[in-house]
């Protein structure tokens, strides 16, 4: 039965429909926003000697720029002191990170920021950045020839750039007591090269491989998934990059090869004793002058690693945002700190000799780094 209104509601009645229109009119629409709408417009930086700043042409085909996001780094502050290999702690929260450069990316004949992020940037993975490359493992004779990517168990592996799979599964290193340190891998060898010589990455301690050897892929394609095969105490990714289908001692620094964030750069440096030799396993403190960020970074170890052909550092670090940042360290109980500008997308080097003292002069360098586009068959 329904009862007829009654008067007094009848008269409150037009005000609470009126009240309630000035709401509804008042909320913003809502739309729907994809990560393509919240891409940043970033301003192409400046090249050292002020030219232009396009990345070279080269031909394979990577992902859109903004369709991903990374987290930052660990934060050096909460990493333990001593060197460790990741644990199976859970991570901390991933935070927003910038969208990647496009790649290939170069803003100079010296850069070469071909790969893009082994595992995908809006998982909770990030560079273990108190085990670099170069770095040691306490109390071993072991030295860091790649760079470690914490990740949950399963998360998909990347192929960095287009190649062809070389290596799937165990027994890529054997050592003499007949274990293999990498546990299950994938090498794929690319189709670009430097200084006439073919680059290719590797991805170790993987939970099983998704391709065979002999198959093409292009970038981001999925190799494997994320284990704790071979050498580990955590699952993650151990990626390398060497030069030509190469071993354990043909490695480069992978930190100078994928590509940064926008609005982001990487500091190389080369930290020399009085005679030019360089200082090996230096503790050097990178501080941000505008946030006070810091992070610790060791200058490589005497062997094992090997510098960049054209910047013959010791020391890099990357995911660094453009920025003034002090960088310091102490030899001798002698204390020496230098301030730096860090540009977008583009690699600052520095060099420190003994008794000369910083400069910021390009490397003394008879090699150029020159890239070789290659087919592979
Ligand atoms: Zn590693």
């Amino acid at each position: 039965m329904i009862r007829p209104a009654h008067p007094y509601r009848l008269k409150l009645g037009a005000p609470l429909v009126i009240l309630v229109i000035f709401i509804l009119a008042s909320v913003p629409s809502v739309q729907a926003v994809s990560l393509e709408d919240v891409q940043i417009e970033i301003e192409a930086p400046p090249t050292v000697d002020g030219t232009s700043a396009q990345p070279v042409e080269f031909g394979y085909k990577g992902f859109a720029v903004g369709s991903r996001i990374e987290p930052p780094p660990a934060n050096s502050d909460e990493a333990p002191p001593a060197l460790e290999f990741p644990s199976a702690e859970p991570p901390p929260l991933p935070k927003w990170r910038p969208p990647l450069y496009e790649v290939p990316w170069a803003l100079g004949p010296h850069d070469h920021f071909f790969f893009l992020r082994p595992i995908a940037i809006n998982e909770a993975a990030w560079l273990v950045d108190y085990y670099r490359y170069g770095d040691f493992y306490p109390d071993t004779e072991i030295i860091h020839t790649g760079m470690d990517i914490t990740a949950d168990l399963g998360t998909p592996i990347l192929a960095a750039a287009a190649g062809k799979v070389v290596w799937a599964g165990e027994g890529l290193a054997i050592t003499s007591t007949g274990e293999d340190p990498y546990g299950i891998a994938v090498v794929v060898l690319h189709d670009f090269g430097i200084n006439q010589r073919r680059i290719e990455t590797v991805y170790a301690h993987m939970a099983r491989t998704d391709v065979k050897v002999g198959q093409r892929v292009n970038a981001g394609d999925q190799l494997g998934i994320v284990g704790m095969t071979g050498f580990t105490t955590g699952p993650h990714l151990h990626f390398e990059v060497r030069v030509e289908d190469g071993d354990y001692f043909t490695t480069r620094n992978p930190e100078l090869w994928l590509v940064p964030a926008q609005g982001w750069g990487v500091l190389a440096a080369r930290l020399m004793k009085k005679d030019g030799t360089p200082f090996h396993k230096l503790e050097v403190i990178v501080r941000s002058l505008e946030d006070g960020r810091m992070t610790k970074v060791r200058t490589y170890a005497p062997s094992s690693v090997n510098s960049d052909d054209y910047y013959n550092e010791n020391l890099v670090l990357s995911d660094l945002p453009a920025g003034t940042y002090r960088v310091s360290f102490r030899y001798l109980w002698i204390s020496e700190s230098i301030d730096v500008t860090i540009l977008p997308g583009a690699v600052t080097y520095f060099t420190f000799r003994n008794t000369v003292g910083f400069s910021f002069d390009p490397p003394d360098s008879e090699t150029p780094n020159t890239l070789r586009p290659a087919e592979i068959d």
